[in-house]
């Protein structure tokens, strides 16, 4: 912190609240699509809500039907930032359009918009102003994150791979300055940069090499970030390691799962479609990897 500048408190964090405005439905865009299932393939479940307004942001996890506990399980999770829409959508779309082929060799288990107000004001996010990305931890304060958790450990499951679906836009350097103020701290050296390209998050050096197959399978949809160094880790052909946070939804599901991932597509050079389909490349590059022997 800097001498001069303070962190919001309740009331500027309100301020905040009562100056973003509704741009979109969940209810419109996300729950009819999720209703509209097929029940034959899969169950739709609630899992919570949002305290301030239940009714507006009941929270939905679907699940592979029929469930074989023989089979590998993948946990696919999309906005958590809820402004970053190809996650929320890419995760709609391949449960539309893709998971039904592996319905008796894989199970999914899907939340695909953690953050259901995030999604209507078009932010990272939520009603306290706080960024659920940053709460997946005992301690973490933002509902988002501790309902997400307790419904996971609930399942008492052990994935074989989680995925994380996100964007980075150059939205991030509005919505990084207003952290800044937020958090009563200066701009720094940095806080301006969007890396040119898809590039993919992973929590630990394991997981890199899974990495590099969806790397090498998102190349064919939309371009990959070529730069040596991302967010000021070492990216390894777009591939970076961030081990040292432990707050990201990669580092909870990780616990639970072999392998884990974050994917963070760079939408503003790509259509709507070509961001959707570099998270389901990802999505079956894992499915891939979950059915090898
Ligand atoms: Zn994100």
């Amino acid at each position: 912190m800097t001498d001069g500048i303070k962190p919001w408190g309740a009331a500027e964090k309100e301020a905040w609240f009562q100056a973003q405005k509704i741009q979109r439905s969940y209810q419109t865009d996300v729950v009819d699509r999720l209703t509209a299932l097929p029940a034959e393939n899969f169950s739709l479940e609630q899992y919570g809500a949002l305290s301030h307004d239940p009714q507006r942001y009941p929270l939905y996890v679907v699940k592979s039907k029929p469930w074989n506990d023989d089979n590998p399980t993948i946990l696919i999770t999309g906005g958590v930032h809820g402004y970053e829409d190809s996650g929320i959508t890419g995760a709609l779309r391949f449960l539309e359009e893709e998971a039904a082929q592996y319905a008796d060799k894989v199970n999914f288990v899907v939340y695909p918009c953690i953050s259901p107000l995030g999604y209507e004001i078009n932010h990272r996010w939520n009603r306290k102003a706080e960024d659920p990305n940053r709460h997946f931890f005992a301690g973490g304060t933002a509902e988002e994150s501790r309902q997400l958790m307790t419904s996971v450990e609930s399942l008492k499951l052990h994935f074989r791979a989680a995925v994380d679906l996100h964007e980075t836009n150059y939205r991030d350097i509005g919505i990084t300055a207003e952290r800044r103020a937020r958090d009563g701290q200066e701009f720094e050296a940095g806080d301006d940069y969007i890396p040119d390209g898809f590039y993919l998050v992973v929590p630990s050096t394991a997981d890199v090499a899974l990495g590099h197959e969806v790397i090498e399978a998102v190349r064919k949809v939309t371009p990959i970030a070529i730069e040596p160094e991302i967010l000021g880790y070492k990216s390894d052909k777009g591939v970076i390691v961030i081990d040292d946070v432990n707050t990201l939804l990669q580092d909870f599901a990780r616990k639970h799962a072999d392998v884990g991932m974050t994917t963070e597509i760079y939408p503003d050079k790509a259509t709507k479609k070509e961001a959707e389909d570099a998270q389901i490349a990802t999505i079956k590059t894992v499915v891939a990897f979950a059915l090898k022997p």
